[in-house]
């Protein structure tokens, strides 16, 4: 295929089957597997910048070679070893390339207003001249589709990831735990170990913002507190609107220490911060480590008991689970052959 002679069947059934997607891992790998099958090119990958606090990496998300189908997952690498892909970034606009074994390579920035939400590489042996319409216009659709899963995930308030991103994400950030763990088995658990974390931050007496102030105040409150969350946490932590005045942060792995001096910072923010009418709001965040064995209603629950502990003590306090147990404020739950609730 790929010669100008494809169907418009064939093309109608790529789209109903990349647009039946519910995931964009099975999105990618559809758009790929069907790009190889219809456009003529010899390989295509869908890779997107991640923004990281120690500079910007790529992550390839499919790939597929004409005759190998998909090709195996690829690890991330550093924007500098992707020039094209740096220049893609910089400019915002497709840009070309000739390979040494003489292939023609492109890549195609799909954006997301001013940002580049991904990439698409393709490339041909024969000048892509014949297929790259069907490229572009697949890349249209999948950059309809992504912003179309893009706002599902998100809150419209605040703009955060909402709660039902959350309940897709947690089990992942869990098993990636597990495989950390299993990979260093033999070294005993030491404070300066990297974990992920889970905190969850509440606005304190909200209730009486929304009663002295009016609700559109309220919600200015709340769209203000997101800004000042994306300013403390780093690219790579992960921040969610829960519901209400009720945040969730996961913090990519880091020490005891570092979780507990990014969840101050994002404390002493808000205390300082002098919001329009409203004046100083103050929040209060239980938070946990995430544990291999854990499931997400553990995690959730621990903090929830740490963060309401807080909130019995005074609020506008940073509170870890492992220390109000270590001290006896807190109890354990024996959940050995017990039922979760939730
Ligand atoms: P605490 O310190 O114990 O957390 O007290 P609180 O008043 O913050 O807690 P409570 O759960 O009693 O009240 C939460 C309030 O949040 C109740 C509700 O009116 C308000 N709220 C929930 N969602 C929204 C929203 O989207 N916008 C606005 N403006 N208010 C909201
Ligand atoms: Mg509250
Ligand atoms: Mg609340």
């Amino acid at each position: 295929m790929g010669d100008g002679n494809i169907s418009l069947q064939s093309v109608l059934e790529s789209v109903v089957r990349i647009t039946e997607q519910r995931s964009r891992e099975n999105l990618e790998h559809c758009l790929v597997s069907t790009l190889i099958e219809l456009s003529g090119v010899v390989f295509v990958g869908i890779a997107r910048p991640l923004h990281r606090s120690n500079g910007t990496q790529i992550e390839c998300l499919a790939s597929a070679e004409r005759g190998r189908g998909v090709l195996p997952e690829a690890p991330c690498a550093p924007i500098e070893d992707q020039p094209l892909m740096a220049r893609a970034l910089a400019t915002g606009t497709e840009v070309i390339d000739t390979l040494p074994n003489g292939r023609e390579c492109r890549c195609l920035p799909v954006m997301e207003g001013d940002d580049t939400a991904a990439f698409l590489l393709v490339e041909s042996d024969d000048g892509l001249q014949s297929s790259m319409g069907v490229v572009r216009a697949f890349v249209a659709v999948y950059r309809n589709y992504l912003a179309l899963l893009r706002d599902s995930e998100r809150d419209t308030l605040t703009g955060l990831k909402n709660r039902k991103t959350f309940d897709n994400n947690i089990n992942r950030v869990i098993a990636q735990t597990r495989a950390a763990n299993s990979a260093s088995e033999d070294r005993r658990q030491r404070e300066d170990d990297e974990h992920h974390w889970l905190g969850i931050v509440d606005i304190d007496h909200f209730k009486r913002v929304n009663d002295t102030h009016g609700h559109v105040f309220g919600d200015e409150v709340l769209l203000l507190f997101a800004a000042l969350m994306r300013k403390v946490f780093r690219a790579e932590d992960q921040l969610f609107r829960f519901g209400g005045e009720e945040f969730v942060v996961v913090l990519a792995p880091t020490t005891a220490e570092r979780a507990r001096q990014a969840f101050e910072r994002l404390r002493a923010a808000v205390e300082g911060f002098a919001f329009p009418q409203v004046g100083q709001v103050t929040a209060s965040v239980g938070f946990v480590r995430i544990e291999p064995d854990d499931i997400p209603s553990k995690v959730v629950g621990q903090a929830d008991e740490a963060l309401y502990w807080g909130k019995r003590n005074g609020r506008n306090r940073v509170c870890l689970y492992d220390d109000l147990i270590a001290v006896g404020e807190l109890v354990p739950h024996d959940r050995e052959g017990g039922m979760e609730l939730f």
